[in-house]
């Protein structure tokens, strides 16, 4: 018998989840709430955020139709539960939901390390909640309810780690969830992970960090001299180092191993480079810069960068000469 038309468009109209709660809404909670409403994948989205100020600004922003102090009262009947704080508070935050987690609910998470994450979340999931950590490699160095937009996941990608016993519905929904909000998904174990983000993200935190701070500790250039000429590369770094404190600082705490690793290689090949240029050594130095502008190439052709000069920022100033 054919079903009326009415009944078919419901169907069709029909969220992926009926109720989504994002624990935590900052840049990348409120990015998930732009990018699902623009696909249509939740009927109701929620949040929890402890500052009753960012509470009543989710709101506002209509980012969570409810934004409770509480994560166990968003996460109360949801059948997507993202975590979506900095990776330091998810133990009491999986502890506390743990036991209201709806059965065949999903649970996932966006924290930069995996491994620690899993640690101190999976041992709160209780049996019949499907756990999948994930990582969408996105972001931006703006954080807060207000620094979300749709766009952020758009051709990025997102790793998602399920764990050996992992339900295989429960990662194709999860996995398609991401594909809807814009990314490409790829899976990996969360070791893999967190040795490929060390030296992809964590690594180059460290050092923009530690460059804009070994900067302004400098006696003979002034705080001003290095402002007024930061376009010679500096002001890159700058972006990066303006990335919030709190969440790198747990990034750090909980990467311990593979940003150890990474960072032992990196001053290794420091040395390099500090002989070649004590020693004169051009060759050395033109073959290991020629070898990494062939990285940056790489990244264009993925279409993970624009190849506008100066990565888009500014129009053309033509005719005045200005650069
Ligand atoms: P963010 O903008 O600072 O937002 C974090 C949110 O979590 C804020 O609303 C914060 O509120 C809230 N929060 C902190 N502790 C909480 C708790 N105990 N309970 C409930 N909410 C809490 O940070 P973000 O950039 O969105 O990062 C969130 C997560 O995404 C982190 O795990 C990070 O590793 C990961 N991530 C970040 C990026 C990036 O580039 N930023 C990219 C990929 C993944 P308060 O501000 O009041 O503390």
């Amino acid at each position: 018998m054919e079903k009326p038309e009415s009944a078919v468009a419901e169907r069709a109209a029909e969220p992926m989840f009926k109720r989504v709660a994002l624990i935590g809404i900052g840049l990348i909670g409120s990015s998930i709430s732009h990018a699902a409403r623009r696909a249509g994948l939740a009927g109701d989205i929620v949040g929890s955020a402890p500052p009753p100020e960012m509470r009543a600004r989710a709101e506002e922003l209509g980012l969570v139709s409810k934004a409770y102090a509480d994560p166990v009262e968003a996460a109360k009947g949801a059948d997507l539960v993202v975590l979506c704080t900095p990776v330091g508070a998810f133990q009491e935050i999986a502890q506390a939901i743990g036991p209201h987690l709806e059965p065949g609910s999903i649970l996932t998470d966006v924290g930069s390390v995996k491994a620690a994450a899993i640690q101190d979340i999976a041992p709160h999931v209780p049996a019949g909640v499907h756990f999948i950590a994930g990582h969408p490699i996105a972001g931006t160095e703006q954080s807060g309810p207000d620094a979300g937009f749709a766009e952020l996941f758009d051709g990025r990608w997102c790793i998602l780690t399920p764990g050996e016993g992992a339900d295989p519905s429960a990662l194709a929904k999860l996995s398609e969830f991401w594909r809807k909000l814009g990314s490409n998904v790829e899976i990996m174990t969360p070791e893999h992970h967190d040795m490929v983000l060390a030296i992809t993200s964590h690594v180059p935190h460290l050092i923009a960090y530690n460059i804009v701070n070994t900067a302004s500790h400098l006696e003979r250039v002034t705080d001003s001299e290095v402002i007024k000429f930061s376009a010679a590369g500096f002001r890159d770094f700058t972006r990066i180092a303006a990335s919030d404190p709190i969440m790198w600082r747990d990034v750090f705490l909980n990467n311990k191993d593979a940003v150890l690793e990474m960072l032992g290689r990196f001053a290794e090949d420091l040395t390099t480079l500090q002989r070649a240029i004590r020693f004169g050594d051009g060759e050395t130095l033109e073959r290991l810069f020629t070898q990494a502008r062939a990285t940056r190439r790489g990244i264009i052709q993925a279409g993970q960068d624009t190849a506008q000069p100066d990565f888009g920022r500014r129009p053309a100033r033509a005719k005045d000469g200005a650069q």
